[in-house]
């Protein structure tokens, strides 16, 4: 029978100064067994003197776009990418589990270099990527390494890399909610929900074919004050200068904010938002997170303005004073004689029994 390993035999045996080499061949290790062997082989991968990459962890040695092609094959295969192609695929996952790509939809891309990004493939779902999927790209989209296709959006998570060096990774989806403001080309309101004013900082790029330079130079435009952009007639994209997890992080923050606007706006009351103060308070704290916002250093009174915040649908309550009928008083001529026809009938029918 196999042995089942878990976290604590694998502790042990580490506490135990024993190698790893000392498991059983066919032995079978829980989830989170899993998950400390994958530390356990990334730290031993940091620890070997090897050369820092801007932006990632720790590579076997620094490369770059002009590199050997072995040494970018030896990059690409190196313990320290394969993390950060298990992270692409961990992202893909949850972008596919919460619905914001469908179809091949959907592009992810971290930077490993000065000029250097891993990305994912084209023309796969990005629910099951394996790490064997990813690609290696220069700043121009040129494929370095990799066995499949990189994405043809690549270019505009270069481009925002490129405009700006903050950076580090990129994540282009097309959740439903925000993607029906881009489409609509609402700009959603501000002021209403903590989440959304700390983590994200909104605006939308027209429309331009998807892939061509020009969509990812209208994007880029924006990525100096704004971390994530609504793409008109298509989706969103954002960035993040911590790490992919926290691109991804944009897109959930800004999906339940569009759903709760929309659900809102239909409750059929005007919505209450913050007052100027309380947004102060928030910006101050976004401030001290690195995370960029056109508003930085307004007046208090331009700080919660709305006013591209059209809701489209409100609940359709009849106003009372036109057309809801007084008690007693007949809404309809027409349908009171009807009512009363039908029961004249019906009190006739009763009678003749
Ligand atoms: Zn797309």
């Amino acid at each position: 029978m196999k042995q089942i390993i878990s976290v604590r035999d694998l502790e042990e045996l580490l506490r135990n100064g024993k190698g790893l080499s000392s498991l059983p061949g066919d032995a079978l290790l829980t989830p989170s067994a899993r998950d400390l062997l994958r530390e356990h082989e990334w730290a031993a991968s940091q620890n070997t003197g090897s050369q820092h990459v801007p932006g990632t962890p720790n590579a076997p040695k620094a490369v770059s776009s002009k590199s050997s092609k072995v040494d970018l094959e030896a990059f690409f295969n190196s313990a320290a990418l394969h993390e950060l192609k298990l992270q692409l695929c961990d992202i893909g996952r949850r972008l596919w589990q919460r619905a914001y790509v469908d179809g091949n939809g959907g592009n992810i891309a971290i930077k490993v270099g000065d000029d250097l990004a891993l990305c994912t493939p084209t023309l796969v779902s990005k629910g099951f990527m394996r790490p064997e999927d990813m690609c290696l790209v220069d700043l121009e989209g040129n494929q370095l390494a990799g066995t499949r296709k990189r994405t043809s959006e690549i270019l505009m998570h270069l481009q925002i890399m490129k405009r700006q060096p903050r950076a580090v990774a990129t994540v282009h989806c097309h959740p439903p909610y925000a993607t029906g403001f881009a489409v609509a080309g609402v700009q959603p309101p501000t002021c209403m929900i903590p989440e959304y004013e700390v983590f994200s900082s909104v605006a939308i790029a027209p429309y331009r074919t998807p892939g061509t330079p020009e969509m990812g130079k209208l994007v880029s435009d924006l990525v100096d004050k704004h971390n994530t952009i609504l793409m008109a007639n298509h989706g969103v994209v954002s960035w993040s200068h911590n790490n992919v997890e926290d691109a991804y992080f944009k897109m959930e923050i800004l999906e339940a904010y569009c759903r709760t606007v929309l659900v809102a706006s239909q409750l059929g009351k005007p919505v209450n938002t913050m007052t100027p103060d309380q947004l102060k308070d928030l910006l101050k704290i976004k401030q001290s997170l690195g995370i960029p916002d056109p508003r930085y250093g307004l007046k208090e009174c331009e700080l919660c303005d709305n006013e591209g915040w059209r809701p489209g649908v409100t609940c359709a309550v009849p106003n009372r004073e036109t057309s809801a009928p007084a008690a007693g008083t007949a809404a309809d001529p027409q349908a009171e004689a009807l009512v009363q026809a039908i029961t004249d009938q019906i009190m006739s029918r009763a009678s003749d029994r």
